[in-house]
């Protein structure tokens, strides 16, 4: 620990994003690193406490505190302080082996148990992950790691998202030789076809793509398995199968009107918007369109503010976003303590372009959708809306309408993000692979082993939709499974 009182020299400044009113013009990246001087002062701020709760993931409460990879969060800021970003770089890529993902759209649930935030605004630990190994980029630090020596044994990965490209490069690194199958036409699962480009631009997940095919990690997209490739044949040409398939099933809405035109689940709309902008920069025009209509976003998650952000690209116009949850306190309530991850009040970005187009947030809070209703085309014309209060029944926490409180909003296009179900099944149907109470892939309690001898399991598909960092650490820990599975058959 360099400067012992550099939390109390220097207030928190933590990125800026680009005016909210110049970047809806365009799908460029809107996070802007501050200089690596301010980036020093920052990290300065690091207490380097005796028990850092930032760098240890736990779930208390349901929420996830601390960070999932266990990054060594004070030694790397007590480097970058000192200005060794190099070495920074090498302490981070110990436990990171994607740091320009997490450090551009993870929640960072690390500073909300950083001790500083007790008394004082937390470290920006995010936007430090991210100088290091946008630094190291640069630098040309950052170079394929190939393996000394392989085992002659080989394992197939289905899905390339977090999770799939995370157990890819650590099986790799033991010497295996790893396929990715991906159905989709490029590789990143939602890296590169959920989040938008705004948070993560393209060429930041194909230059990791093309760093680990250098490494020996084959990818083959367009190739969907229990349609182009069984499983059965995965399993007689690999000695283990990974299924990182996501939590790919969206949750619908049954309410009346679900079937009219121009209702679309959240993953249809970002998808296609994503694909048609990489693929011909919108020429192709095959993608669903906000443009010059009402539009109600349903959801008040990640998801739902990516449609928000995206929709104001598509120049909607007008925009409303429910949420199933009241206003969040400002500060943390009683029942929310440190180090739980903080509960309050945030204005996402999507959140902070809408109110810079329209002069509004665009959330209703505790507001629940009653009904959609349509033209005489069958189109959807409007959603009925209610206010909701939470109430006791039976010891039970269940909603209900306020009366009197049902309104009727116009919207011609209606986005649902109100979540998943859990992953898609049919492609192991044939198999002993089974799911769970939740709808997750099942496993041997606390290990990444399906119930199929040899297959294993890991990120979303295992624990439900959850986060980039989650799914990196979940990778990980399945493929060191899958590599003792193996290495146990060779003895
Ligand atoms: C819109 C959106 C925004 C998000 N924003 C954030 C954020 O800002 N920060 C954050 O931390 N998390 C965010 N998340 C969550 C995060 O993206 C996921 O938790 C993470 O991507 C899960 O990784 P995964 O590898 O398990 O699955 P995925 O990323 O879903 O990848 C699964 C892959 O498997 C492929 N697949 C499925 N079935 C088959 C098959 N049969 N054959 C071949 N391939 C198959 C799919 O095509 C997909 O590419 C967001 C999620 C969404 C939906
Ligand atoms: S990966 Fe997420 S939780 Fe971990 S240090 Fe980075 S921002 Fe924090």
């Amino acid at each position: 620990m360099g400067n012992i009182t550099g939390f109390i020299d220097h207030q928190r400044s933590s990125v800026r994003y680009r005016n909210p009113i110049e970047r809806v013009k365009d799908w460029n990246e809107i996070a802007q690193l501050p200089s690596e001087d301010i980036l020093q002062k920052q990290a300065s701020r690091c207490m380097d406490c005796a028990v850092p709760f930032c760098q240890n993931g736990s779930v208390l409460a349901g929420m996830t505190t601390g960070c999932p990879i266990y990054n060594l969060i004070p030694e790397w800021n007590d480097l970058v302080y000192k200005g060794r970003w190099k070495e920074a770089y090498e302490r981070l890529s110990r436990t990171n082996p994607f740091p320009e993902f997490t450090g551009r759209a993870c929640p960072a649930p690390c500073e909300g148990g950083c001790v500083a935030s007790l008394a004082n605004d937390s470290v920006t630990i995010k936007n430090i992950e991210r100088a290091i190994i946008d630094k190291a980029f640069g630098e040309g630090w950052v170079q394929p790691q190939i393996p000394f020596q392989r085992t002659g044994k080989k394992v197939a990965i289905i899905g390339s998202g977090p999770a799939g490209l995370s157990c890819a490069t650590t099986l790799n690194q033991q010497g295996h030789t790893v396929t990715v199958y991906e159905r989709a036409d490029r590789i990143g699962g939602l890296l590169t076809y959920g989040i938008p480009k705004m948070k993560i631009e393209q060429q930041v997940v194909d230059r990791r793509i093309k760093l680990m095919q250098e490494e020996g990690i084959q990818f083959i997209p367009n190739t969907e398995v229990g349609k182009q490739i069984s499983m059965e044949q995965l399993r007689l040409e690999n000695d283990a199968v990974v299924l990182c398939i996501g939590s790919t099933r969206p949750r619908d809405m049954k309410i009346p009107g679900r079937e009219f035109e121009g209702i679309h689940f959240a993953m249809d709309y970002l998808h296609g918007n994503t694909k048609s902008l990489l693929d011909s920069h919108f020429a192709d025009e095959n993608f669903i369109s906000a443009e010059g209509k009402d539009v109600i976003v349903i959801g008040g998650g990640d998801t739902a503010t990516d449609c928000v952000s995206t929709a104001i690209r598509q120049n909607c116009n007008s925009l409303v976003q429910f949420d199933i949850y009241p206003v969040r306190p400002t500060s943390r309530a009683g029942h929310n303590p440190w180090p739980q991850y903080p509960i309050i009040h945030k204005v996402d970005t999507g959140q902070e372009e809408a109110a810079s187009v329209f002069g509004h947030d665009p959330r209703e809070f505790a507001t629940t959708s009653l009904e959609f209703v349509s033209d005489e085309n069958g189109n959807v014309a409007g959603v009925k809306s209610a206010e909701i209060k939470t109430v006791k029944e039976n010891g039970q926490k269940i909603r209900e309408v306020i009366p009197g409180t049902e309104k009727k909003w116009p919207a011609q296009l209606v986005l649902l993000a109100i979540g998943f179900e859990g992953p898609e099944t049919k492609m192991f149907s044939d198999t002993n692979i089974t799911v769970d109470n939740r709808s997750n892939i099942a496993v041997n309690k606390g290990t990444y082993h399906t119930h199929e001898e040899g297959v294993f399991t890991a990120g979303d598909a295992r624990t439900g939709a959850s986060l980039i960092v989650w799914a990196i650490q979940e990778g990980k820990e399945a493929a060191m499974e899958c590599h003792n599975f193996i290495m146990r058959k060779m003895a």
